[in-house]
């Protein structure tokens, strides 16, 4: 695979790089794991990095601090690389310079995506995005810092190389990275298990309030805008209420609902495995992994909720 990227990016002067809105660790450890070998391996070319707002934890990667969080839309790259993104739609503000670049490649992991760019490495069974990066870069130059942004992506992405995506070839791209001398345990607790009062109190609630439907096979829970104001609370404090829902000891599925504008809200489904949750992303028009999907919905949240489990209903 080390071949697809050599090809992509030869003769290129500019490279930009972008990922999905509300990026996550998978997002944020992929584009800068590329950023920064690109930017030690290819002095050549100009590279830059667009992304929303990250994660606080995820600041620790010192080249996050050259992310752009704006484009200049007269701002022609030579090659734009969408990382960790199923659908253009999903690039959110840096959408526009994907479709001026003079080249474009996805690499990702989704099973919804159709491959919309000019080169594509998708791989739909893959760990995270983070892995394939790996799979696309000369192992021998992969300094600390790459090293610590691809571990990131890797194990978020495999909730910790719990999750079934994770596979022999994930733990020998770890292994590999482990042995830059990156320090593992203390990125992950800060940056996957340590969570702020603020964090516990709002997952705490979202528990409280989780309500077991379709036979207790599908456990829901909300959060409006009105509560997240109440615990001063943001959306990047939600991270990880869904997981902690799917853990209940005899249901298939989990769903989370939080309130982005009034009346429009995120969905955020985790399956155990009976059911596979991208197919019901996509069929309300957004996307994901078997296990692990979502989509953003207008309306009463009863209404969004009954819809949903009719939908879930289908695979049960
Ligand atoms: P989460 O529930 O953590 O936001 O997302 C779970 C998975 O579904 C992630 O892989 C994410 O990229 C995908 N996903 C979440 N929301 C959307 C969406 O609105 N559209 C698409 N295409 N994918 C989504
Ligand atoms: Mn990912």
């Amino acid at each position: 695979m080390r071949q697809l990227l050599q090809e992509v990016i030869q003769g290129k002067r500019s490279v930009a790089i972008g990922g999905h809105v509300r990026p996550d660790g998978d997002c944020v450890g992929s584009c800068m794991g590329l950023f920064q070998y690109l930017k030690d391996n290819c002095p050549e070319i100009n590279v830059d990095v667009y992304l929303e707002d990250i994660p606080d934890p995820l600041r620790f990667i010192e080249a996050t601090k050259e992310i752009r969080h704006e484009i200049d839309p007269e701002q022609v790259y030579d090659l734009f690389i969408c990382l960790d993104c199923g659908d253009i739609g999903r690039l959110g503000f840096s959408g526009p310079l994907f479709s001026s670049a003079g080249d474009t490649l996805c690499v990702d992991h989704h099973i919804s995506n159709q491959a919309f760019a000019a080169h594509n490495y998708i791989v739909p069974d893959a760990s995270s995005t983070s892995e394939l990066i790996y799979n696309l870069i000369d192992p021998e130059k992969i300094t600390k810092e790459i090293a610590e942004a691809l571990y990131v992506g890797i194990a978020h992405d495999t909730g910790v190389f719990l999750y079934s995506c994770t596979k022999p070839s994930t733990m020998e791209a770890a292994a590999q990275l482990l042995r830059t001398g990156i320090d593992a345990n203390d990125i992950i607790d800060k940056t996957y298990y340590e969570k702020t009062y603020v964090q516990n109190q709002i997952l705490g609630r979202a528990l409280l309030e989780s309500m077991l439907l379709l036979d207790k096979r599908c456990i829901v829970s909300v959060v409006t805008k009105k509560e997240l104001e109440f615990y001063n609370a943001t959306a990047k404090d939600l991270d990880g209420i869904v997981s902690q829902l799917r853990s209940t000891k005899g249901v298939d599925v989990a769903m989370f609902l939080y309130e982005t504008d009034t009346q429009e809200f995120k969905v955020s489904l985790r399956s155990n495995g009976a059911v596979d949750v991208s197919v019901i992303a996509q069929y309300f028009g957004g996307g994901g992994h078997k296990r692990a999907a979502g989509f953003t919905l207008s309306g009463r949240y009863h209404d969004i909720i009954n819809n949903v489990t009719r939908q879930i209903e289908l695979q049960l």
